[in-house]
């Protein structure tokens, strides 16, 4: 492959130079782990999209648009220095001015800094945030893992008790049956408070110690700065090593644990089935109590599709009152590629299609197709005026259930040819009962 660095012409200006190089030499591809989203794909994006939010709100949340670039420092401090996403995964850059900035890896840490920086806590501090975009992370790509990759995030902030918890995953629970997704598994785990936390994480440290020659290389890395991770580890040797591992349930404080089991006491009363996994500890470190995901068998590797828990200290911890929260992201891209396993979703077509011959016959069609589209109805023609029997091939390619073929002697009569493409029947109708017709038929 040709070296376009090495060959181009030193300049002061270099970076104009190189794109202008590259694009002599040919197609521009997207970036590794970055992808289109294709007409045909993106109809079930938005079927998915559409239950969620509106499940959402029936739930009580509302929608916050957030940026997509932020203060590195807002990750750092959220999601925590030593994980992964902080430590490796982050694109991250100067600015123009130098301020360092990072488009965001995950949403909650922006919907906290929104809620802190607007004071939507002021009226009242509960409130139910949604917000649906893209994230980035510079993983490793592979099937359901993408370096831009989408998510549906919610938060819930000012409510410290479990019925919301439980609420939560009664709501996810619905939003897959919705979509048709059956075949999920909830996970639940509690990470405690800081304070029966850090027990926990000194029991599990000295028990690492003495197996690290077990552990994979990044494990050994992680026994002493992010003992947790080591629990979510998927490599086998370290899996085996931790067989028989603490855990934080047993941990628990007391006010952990009562919380902790009326989580559960709720999800019975509301016949959410789950599962505890007490190596559930998710990749960030703003999370406290109840932890969960959802997991799928339909995915390989990249098994969950949800993730979410509380974060009872990260409002206080970037700048805001001391005010609860619990939230959640759905892998939208992971959701998209299981609703294809289990659903069709309709294509849309346009409803008439013009076969137009002649200049004037096809200006008329034009205006028909603008008049229709903002009638709420998608028509669609052909622009070449080639022969009749080429426009009747691409109208029916267009899938269009109607025809209207007008050519001099329609215009003449004030009429046009109507073609049923179900039963390939034509008649003459007149101009005038042209637009009642599509519409009934529409
Ligand atoms: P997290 O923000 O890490 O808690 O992840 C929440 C959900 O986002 C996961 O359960 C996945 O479904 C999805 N997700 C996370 N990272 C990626 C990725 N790199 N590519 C696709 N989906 C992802």
């Amino acid at each position: 492959m040709t070296n376009f660095m090495a060959t181009r012409p030193q300049s002061t200006t270099g970076r104009i130079e190189t794109c202008l190089e590259e694009n002599e030499i040919g197609m521009i591809q997207s970036i590794r782990g970055f992808r289109d989203i294709l007409p045909g794909e993106t109809e079930r994006w938005r079927t998915i999209e559409k239950t969620a939010s509106e499940l959402l709100e029936f739930f009580g949340f509302r929608e916050i648009r957030i940026p997509v670039l932020e203060k590195t420092e807002l990750f750092c401090r959220s999601i925590g220095e030593t994980t992964d996403i902080v430590e490796k995964e982050m694109y991250t850059f100067p600015d123009r001015k130098g301020d360092m900035l990072t488009l965001r890896p995950e949403a909650t840490a922006s919907v906290v800094r929104a809620y802190i920086q607007h004071q939507l806590f002021a009226a009242t501090p509960v409130q139910k945030l949604y917000t649906i975009g893209p994230m980035f992370r510079r993983e490793r790509p592979q099937k359901g893992r993408y370096r831009q990759f989408y998510q549906i995030n919610a938060e819930v902030f000012g409510i410290a008790s479990p019925l919301v918890d439980a609420q939560i995953l009664f709501m996810l629970t619905s939003l897959l049956d919705r979509l048709g997704i059956l075949d999920c598994t909830v996970h639940l785990n509690s990470l405690g408070c800081p304070a029966c936390r850090a027990g926990f994480k000194d029991s599990l440290k000295t028990m690492l110690h003495d197996r690290l020659d077990r552990l994979c290389e990044d494990c050994r890395k992680r026994a002493d700065r992010n003992p947790l991770r080591v629990l979510d580890c998927k490599v086998p040797g370290c899996r085996e090593a931790l067989q028989d591992s603490p855990s934080m349930i047993d941990h628990l404080c007391d006010d952990c644990r009562e919380h902790f089991d009326a989580v559960r006491r709720h999800l019975e009363a509301l016949s959410v089935p789950y599962t505890l996994d007490h190596r559930l500890v998710r990749g960030l470190d703003y999370y406290t109590r109840t932890t969960f995901e959802i997991q799928t068998a339909h995915l390989g590797a990249q098994s969950a599709v949800i993730g979410g828990g509380r974060y009872d200290g990260l409002v206080k911890a970037l700048g805001g009152p001391e005010i609860p929260g619990i939230g959640f992201a759905i892998g939208l891209d992971r959701l998209v590629e299981i609703h294809a396993l289990v659903q069709e979703v309709r294509q849309t077509h346009p409803r008439v299609f013009f076969c137009a011959l002649g200049e004037d016959a096809q200006r008329m069609a034009s205006e028909w197709i603008c008049r229709l589209a903002v009638e709420g109805i998608e028509a669609s023609m052909d622009y070449s005026g080639r022969s009749l029997k080429s426009q009747m091939k691409q109208a029916d390619r267009s899938e269009a259930p109607m025809v209207v073929m007008l050519g001099d002697n329609e215009l003449a009569e004030g009429q046009a040819v109507i073609r049923d493409m179900s039963d390939k029947t034509q008649r003459k109708v007149p101009m005038e009962g042209l637009l009642d017709l599509i519409r009934s038929a529409a």
